[in-house]
């Protein structure tokens, strides 16, 4: 059988994927492209990971100091690789996991704190389905009734946070309410930014804090020597993205933007008409003079789209904007704009690595031949093949562990359940024309270059994967030996 995986992958044909590549959801021009615009967090600053256990540790303090939350909770410390990115929270219930793109939950990604949640429990949660109706789910912007997705990359101490909480009460035996659980989490955690006081951890330190700076400077510097024009709208404060832009790029760093919009309050920036531009001067002080036009050169605060666009006439495909959070940067940009939008998903460098892997590729790639063998033989009801049969479902589970397990042992790949599409991949797919793990990928292409999507064929479209092996590499009399040979 194994060899049989070795035949079906000869030397050289597996081109490796490069994690500095940028894919395409949809055809963009970038000889088109004539403005370019960027979040700042997590778009043109990448922070390390460092940043995340202070804002757990941080944010566990304050539950214990300032909500009461009992001392043993003091113990618990950050585990990066626990969580990620996307998954779903059932605020009353208590569960973390992760949805595909048809609200299924994925059976083997359910944590109650901790602890896996046992696939018949789920089922008993969710009235005998994996499925979770469309009135629970999170709305538009990830926020729901019941459940709430996570998408902030800032969301990844949260969750762990919120699932060593719930681990200490459910191991200690304390009834709790997992609803204002939920709620003291997520207050603990706003206030580490809405109190500035991860914004000071960067500023004291930004070598420590931000990563890729050199790279920002030379993608930022080669679009203005090719006549772009460039501008921000970031939700941060104007003195954190000034220290910042200041460290990456130089004390000139202004010099290169045509418009700098700070303090946004995206998602409300793209569909609140009623918030006015106001100005900042020099130093960063608000100033209340009306707004006719927005000027090169100086600094403006909140805002609305409508009339930026108004006074730019910056709008349509010329403009290409880029973000890393799906819902606040760009979803409104492409549904309702018109704007084209670029992803920034950093976990594509970790992913594309793993999937690189040798055993990635062969556990991948039996896991196919296993499926297809079963898809072909299941109509064979006679008991010795009945029994193959059950061997191969039996290994096939084991495989869909094995290379979910690759990714993150607990969720798996952020992009895919055992073969569909995550929630958040799906939204991916909606939201963005290109995305790409780092603003850095802009430098392994000309600003003339087009990116096509592959064609990928559609179920009815594809020839079955059976059929293929039949009239390839295989012959029907050998699956018909191979079902017998017991
Ligand atoms: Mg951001």
């Amino acid at each position: 059988m194994k060899k049989l995986v070795h035949e079906l992958i000869p030397p050289g044909i597996c081109n490796l994927l490069n994690p500095a590549n940028i894919y395409s959801n949809n055809e963009v021009k970038l000889e088109d492209i004539e403005i370019y615009g960027f979040d700042y967090d997590y778009t043109l600053a990448q922070y390390s990971n460092l940043l995340h256990t202070m804002i757990f540790n941080t944010a566990r303090e304050i539950l214990v100091n300032q909500y009461k939350y009992p001392e043993g909770i003091k113990n618990y410390e950050y585990q990066p690789n626990f969580a990620i990115r996307g998954l779903h929270y059932d605020v009353k219930k208590g569960f973390l996991m992760k949805i595909d793109a048809f609200h299924y939950v994925q059976l083997g990604t359910v944590y109650r704190g901790f602890s896996p949640v046992p696939d018949e429990e789920v089922f008993q949660m969710y009235e005998g389905t994996q499925h979770v109706p469309l009135h629970r789910m999170s709305d538009f912007y990830g926020k729901g009734p019941s459940m709430k997705q996570f998408m902030d990359i800032f969301s990844l101490p949260e969750m762990t946070l919120l699932s060593w909480v719930n681990d200490y009460f459910n191991t200690h035996n304390i009834e709790y309410d997992p609803v204002h659980l939920f709620r003291d989490v997520s207050d603990a955690v706003t206030s580490v930014h809405v109190k500035g006081m991860m914004y000071n951890w960067i500023e004291k330190d930004l070598e420590k804090y931000i990563l890729h700076g050199d790279e920002t400077y030379a993608v930022l510097n080669r679009l203005i020597n090719n006549g772009k024009k460039l501008f921000l709208i970031t939700n941060s404060p104007f003195n954190f993205v000034d220290k910042g832009m200041k460290h990456m790029v130089g004390k000139d760093w202004r010099d290169l933007f045509d418009l700098v919009i700070v303090q946004a309050d995206k998602p409300g920036f793209f569909t609140d008409k009623r918030k006015p531009f106001r100005r900042l001067d020099a130093t960063g002080m608000l100033q209340w003079d009306k707004i006719n036009t927005l000027e090169k050169g100086k600094m403006y605060k909140q805002g609305n789209l409508f009339d930026f666009l108004r006074l730019t006439g910056w709008g349509g495909s010329k403009v290409l904007y880029f973000g890393d959070h799906l819902y606040s940067d760009l979803a409104d940009l492409m549904l309702r704009h018109g704007w084209r939008t670029g992803a920034i998903v950093p976990e594509l460098e970790a992913e594309i690595s793993i999937i690189n892997t040798e055993q990635f590729t062969h556990g991948l790639t039996w896991l196919q031949v296993l499926t297809g063998l079963l898809e072909r033989l299941q109509v064979y009801r006679d008991a010795e093949s009945k029994q193959v049969l059950n061997e191969w479902i039996k290994e096939r589970h084991e495989l869909m562990s094995l290379t979910k397990n690759l990714f993150n042992p607990q969720f798996g790949s952020i992009f895919r359940t055992y073969h569909n599409p995550t929630y958040f991949s799906r939204r991916l797919c909606r939201f963005s024309d290109i995305y790409m793990s780092s603003i850095s990928c802009l430098l392994n292409y000309d600003t003339t270059y087009t990116f096509y999507p592959r064609r990928t064929p559609l179920q009815h479209e594809a020839p079955l994967w059976m059929d293929q092996l039949c009239t390839g590499c295989m012959k029907t009399p050998f699956l018909e030996e191979m079902v017998h040979m017991r």
